[in-house]
């Protein structure tokens, strides 16, 4: 650079300043779509009923949970079904639908009273925590598992310094929620809540007294205070049989209709921006990104900034999008957002004080972000409504030679999925018709293709035309 120029940018910056304007300023939201807490729903011990109940109530509300499997538990096709439990099958349709599978150990055991031993050596700590994580991802390819639970809630510090050896969290029982910024061992003893239904419960309503409980602690400890709730919880089943389910002495065992009316009241706290309902795993990643992520400037002209953003951690794992406020010029209305070449949703554009701000999510490390000005094609949403589309990470991945692509459409819309290389070429189109809302799937066979990493975009049109919906996935092609 010669003096001349370094002079000029000098100058530039120090007019930008000025102005009290940092062009290409990033703040990161405490949590995405700027929304006032979080929460995780978590379901233990891999029950059968769990599949059969909980997950199409969960399904219904567009929520995704976790379910922490017991890896010595579940049966293949053809195998004698063991005990209450659910099969492999039952997992990688629940992992396929955008669930997370968690591990629970191998065999449930009281693992503090555990030798520490080896991987290769059972009933020790480390053969629980490392072979569990290592069969269930052998038995549902294309998933890692990243979050743990402990047996019975129990663990020590020998316990909790092996489980950070192996998973991003770790999750406990004790009731109270967790902080938004989480260091440390912290993250080996994260906190969840169990409902403990009283007795009687001889009709519906002796279940209320348990639902009005833990409304008031998600509003007045979670929500209030911008933290992390999480409920835990054992068998689900219609009400009907809860009674005999309580006389054969389950676990606490929590009723469909419980389920579905605590589900109604979460429902209207998340659209109303008040809790962010996800998985353990992306919670984690969000926040471990949030409290690592650097972001620079690299350029920035009148109508042109770029940006890089780096989290150092790693992108097989840590790839979920960040929310982010970033500065542009207060001359710009409208803005073109792209990330190594594919376009990025807007969420919206808003003036706060004198400065203007464009919220969009952007992945770490997946390239240098572009903003442009730009009147034509750029995209100018003001609103801060809840985007309840979604598009599933596709399953299997990596995958050989085709793989299935699911999403969510809350209102019948016009679907468009197509494919495109890391040049941002579109290979194929997968889909491009009119679908009733609800969960569907496309299946990709990239048999003609190269191997490689390839993006697969989703743009969805309500027909009423009020909602659009554009989000793009990487998918991992190997030969
Ligand atoms: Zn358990």
């Amino acid at each position: 650079m010669t003096k001349k120029n370094s002079i000029i940018i000098i100058i530039l910056l120090f007019a930008l300043s000025a102005k009290g304007q940092t062009i290409g300023h990033v703040t990161v939201k405490t949590w995405p779509n700027d929304m006032k807490s979080a929460f995780s729903f978590t379901f233990d011990d891999c029950f059968k009923s769990q599949y059969d109940y909980a997950l199409p109530v969960l399904n219904s509300f567009g929520f995704k949970g976790t379910f922490y499997v017991i890896a010595e538990e579940p049966t293949e096709q053809g195998e004698p079904l063991n005990w209450r439990y659910a099969t492999w099958d039952q997992f990688r349709e629940i992992a396929q639908q955008g669930h997370e599978i968690g591990s629970h150990s191998m065999t449930h055991p009281h693992l503090q009273t555990l030798q520490t031993g080896d991987i290769n050596t059972p009933n020790t700590i480390y053969y629980e925590l490392y072979q569990s994580k290592k069969l269930i991802e052998n038995k549902i390819p294309g998933i890692k598992v990243i979050t743990f639970a402990y047996p019975y809630t129990e663990y020590n510090p020998t316990v909790i310094s092996i489980a950070g050896q192996y998973y991003e969290a770790s999750r406990r029982g004790n009731g109270i929620p967790n902080n938004s910024v989480i260091t440390g061992t912290d993250w080996q003893k994260i906190n969840s809540y169990e409902v403990q239904f009283n007795l009687p419960r001889d009709i519906v309503n002796d279940d209320n007294d348990e639902l009005n409980e833990i409304e008031n602690t998600l509003q007045n400890e979670v929500i209030d205070n911008g933290k992390w709730g999480m409920l835990f919880a054992h068998e689900v089943l219609p009400f009907s049989q809860i009674p005999d389910a309580v006389a054969a002495g389950y676990w606490y065992p929590m009723s469909t209709e419980w389920l579905n009316a605590f589900c109604q009241w979460m429902k209207n706290k998340s659209d109303n921006n008040d809790i962010w309902v996800n998985t353990v795993a992306n919670v984690t990643k969000y926040i471990k990104e949030r409290e690592n992520f650097v972001a620079n400037v690299v350029s920035v002209t009148d109508t042109l900034i770029v940006l890089s953003l780096i989290d150092n951690l790693d992108d097989t794992i840590f790839n979920y999008p960040l929310t982010l406020d970033i500065q542009v010029p207060s001359v710009w209305e409208t803005v073109l957002i792209k990330q190594g070449g594919i376009t990025i949703p807007t969420d919206s554009i808003f003036v706060a004080g004198n400065n203007t701000y464009v919220r969009t999510k952007i992945i770490p490390d997946a390239g240098n972000i572009s903003l442009k000005k730009d009147a034509t094609t750029g995209i100018a949403i003001n609103n801060n409504i809840p985007i309840e589309y979604k598009l599933m990470q596709n399953y299997p991945n990596p995958f050989n030679p085709s793989t299935k692509i699911g999403y969510i459409i809350p209102f019948e819309s016009k679907v468009s999925i197509k494919i495109f290389n890391l040049l941002g070429q579109e290979i194929k189109e997968l889909q491009g018709s009119t679908e009733s809302a609800g969960y569907h799937e496309v299946l990709f066979n990239a048999s003609n293709l190269a191997s490689g990493i390839y993006f697969y975009k989703i743009v969805a049109i309500s027909t009423n035309g009020k909602n659009i919906f554009v989000d793009t996935k990487k998918l991992n092609f190997t030969k």
